[in-house]
């Protein structure tokens, strides 16, 4: 299993990254997970758009689904479809709301979006909180603490755990997608302060600590915001976990 960060910048792009966005690929299997601001450039690079078995929107800030109105007009527009998208609908697995939401982000006035219905090539579904299998990955969704619905992920594929916080603030949620994942690809936001507001995001210390707690074998940091340390980030995190911990970088194949 191969995670490409496609973008790891926090609530919005900076100078070196694109939002959150990620590629999961095992074999010919591809997921693709949050699709942020700048996203769907360095996809293109990566896979054909049209190859993505899966999309999974952890919650609807634009850092994470900015770029599927790019990704509709791609399936929908481009002259060279290698099959027709309305006979092979792309499953989004994103928050109750999404077809509502994308559709204002994709059609920009009201007269627009009576006559919008993304689901012509888009089948839209709720995050799976049972497992659902989708080519060689096992995949769970699991509510953490947001400013809006959001949910992290934990897929299973060739005998190997990753986990993936999603946004979220110190919760119960994030040890159960995590709990002995081989790898766990935490947000780490800010840097730790008690000024910090609680239910919104995490800092270096406590994504260490939610790796110690998981029991995980390696943690990846992500999601930090163009403004924050990212050394001082990797330190917090190291001082609350003894495990390999790594800051990832737009640009970045890791193996789980
Ligand atoms: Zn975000
Ligand atoms: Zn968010």
């Amino acid at each position: 299993m191969e995670l490409i960060v496609l973008g790891c910048s926090g609530s919005a792009p900076s100078p070196d990254s694109p939002s959150s966005g990620y590629i999961l690929r095992s074999g010919d299997s591809l997921l693709v997970i949050d699709l942020g601001n700048a996203t769907l450039s360095p996809l293109q690079r990566w896979a054909d758009p049209y190859d993505i078995d899966a999309l999974f929107l952890t919650h609807l800030h634009p850092d994470h689904c900015a770029d599927f109105a790019p990704l509709d007009v791609y399936r929908r527009f481009h002259p060279d479809q290698p099959y027709d998208p309305k006979q092979r609908r792309l499953p989004v697995y994103a928050p109750p709301e999404v077809p509502s939401r994308l559709a204002a982000l994709y059609a920009p006035s009201s007269e627009q979006r009576e006559h919008t219905d993304l689901s012509d090539i888009f089948d839209f579904r709720s995050p799976p909180v049972d497992p659902v299998r989708i080519g060689a990955f096992e995949i769970r969704a699991v509510p953490v603490d947001h400013l809006c619905p959001t949910w992290g992920l934990r897929i299973e594929a060739e005998g190997r755990v990753f986990a993936f916080t999603g946004d979220t603030g110190t919760c119960d949620g994030i040890g159960k997608l995590a709990a002995g994942a081989d790898v766990l690809l935490s947000e780490a936001s800010w840097l730790d302060s008690p000024d910090q507001p609680t239910g919104m995001h995490l800092s270096g210390k406590q994504a260490g600590k939610a790796a110690s707690d998981a029991g995980v074998g390696r943690l990846l940091l992500t999601h930090y915001s163009p403004w924050t340390d990212q050394k001082a980030l990797a330190r917090e995190a190291a001082e609350a976990y003894d495990g390999p911990v790594k800051v990832v970088q737009a640009g970045d194949t890791h193996q789980i």
